[in-house]
């Protein structure tokens, strides 16, 4: 058996890997996920035994089995996000190939049934819910903005620019988006700002949205995922091949010595990290797997960078590491979901997931 230890967790960032269940019509007995240690290990098998390789481990953090909750989950990611009403920057994000569980883990597949909440709204509520039991000392004002990231471009999925210029009403069922997703929206492509601004805001042009509820939450939201899904031909395609960005920017005052504490969070649905066969694709396609190829490894090359506590971190080579550049290294915190699907056809992407991680850990 083959050792491969992931290092011991460097500095500020941390890797969670969350391997999903095989869904209803998947062969139970075709894995490629051998064994979860509850010590973070998990075993992959290669199922092609003519390889060198017939075994390898990886470590973890942690490792959510099939079998864990959405609560489960979130409980050991919420000392992070609490921590950003004490004024850190926090980024968590979802990393893995299309169909590994990325939405899942973020925003869940059911957005009416709480129980079903992804990371995304439980922060959310958690946020308001420790805010007000700290409003006789702290006085805590929180701000969203939603982006998406697609093609080096960056656009503004709250805009209400767009929502109310082209609905007649805010689209409320996938039905709405399939009848709407045809019509072209110009989105404008927005600018990103240094993000060392006093103000922490690194693409200022997007809309900011004041929220006081998890219901307000739930309906912006809503919002930004319609939003994202539009212009594409397929419902699925274009959320696999953008980023989503949602950022929760928090200012507290402190009602007793009037310091004011500024945190910001920043949730990430990455796009798919599938390697996509050059002799296949072209023309559009062709162009957005070159995009996605040249930030997913722009961020894997920051994190490294900072891994490794190396002088330079290359921030600069694209649009999402210069999206996130506040909440990736100094005193931020970081958190990485690794997503596999264990899946026997899956098992290349799987390898190629886990040396991603085994590169920033
Ligand atoms: P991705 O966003 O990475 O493309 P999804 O989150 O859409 O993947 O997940 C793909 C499918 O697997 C969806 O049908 C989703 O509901 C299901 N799924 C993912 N993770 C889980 C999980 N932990 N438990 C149950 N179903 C899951
Ligand atoms: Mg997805």
């Amino acid at each position: 058996k083959l050792y491969n230890e992931v290092q011991d967790l460097k500095g500020n960032i941390r890797v969670y890997c969350r391997i999903r269940p095989f869904l209803k019509g998947q062969s139970q007995k075709q894995t490629t996920i051998e064994y979860i240690g509850d010590n973070g290990e998990l075993v992959v098998t290669n199922p092609l035994k003519i390889a060198k390789e017939s075994h390898r481990l990886f470590k973890f953090n942690k490792v959510f089995s099939p079998a864990a909750t959405q609560e489960e989950v979130f409980v050991d990611t919420q000392p992070l996000i609490r921590s950003v009403l004490d004024g850190y920057n926090v980024c968590i994000f979802a990393y893995g190939q299309t169909g590994s569980g990325k939405t899942y883990t973020m925003t869940g597949p059911n957005v009416s049934s709480p129980e079903d909440w992804g990371v995304n709204y439980r922060a959310l509520n958690d946020l308001f819910h420790i805010s007000q039991i700290r409003r006789t000392s702290f006085e805590y004002e929180i701000g969203v903005q939603m982006v998406e990231i697609y093609n080096e471009q960056v656009r503004d999925l709250l805009s209400s620019d767009i929502t109310q210029k082209r609905y007649p009403s805010i689209p409320t069922s996938y039905f709405d988006i399939y009848i709407y997703g045809f019509v072209y929206l110009d989105f404008h492509t927005l600018g990103i700002w240094n993000s060392t601004q006093p103000n922490g805001l690194a693409v200022p042009d997007a809309s900011m949205h004041s929220v006081t509820s998890t219901a307000d939450v739930l309906e912006l939201m809503n919002v930004g995922l319609m939003n994202r899904a539009v212009g594409a031909t397929a419902l699925n395609e274009r959320s696999s091949r953008s980023h989503s960005v949602l950022t929760v920017h928090v200012r507290g005052l402190d009602l007793e010595t009037n310091a004011v504490l500024r945190g910001n969070l920043h949730l990430v649905d990455l796009a798919g990290s599938e390697r996509v066969d050059r002799s296949e694709a072209t023309g559009d396609r062709l162009r957005e797997a070159q995009h996605i190829n040249k930030s997913l490894s722009a961020l894997g090359d920051v994190i490294f960078a900072l891994a490794q506590k190396s002088q330079h971190v290359p921030y600069r080579n694209s649009k999402l590491t210069q999206v996130l550049q506040s909440s990736l290294g100094g005193q931020a915190k970081t958190l990485m979901f690794v997503q596999l699907n264990p899946d026997v056809e899956s098992f290349s992407e799987t390898i190629s997931t886990l040396k991603f991680a085994e590169r920033v850990s």
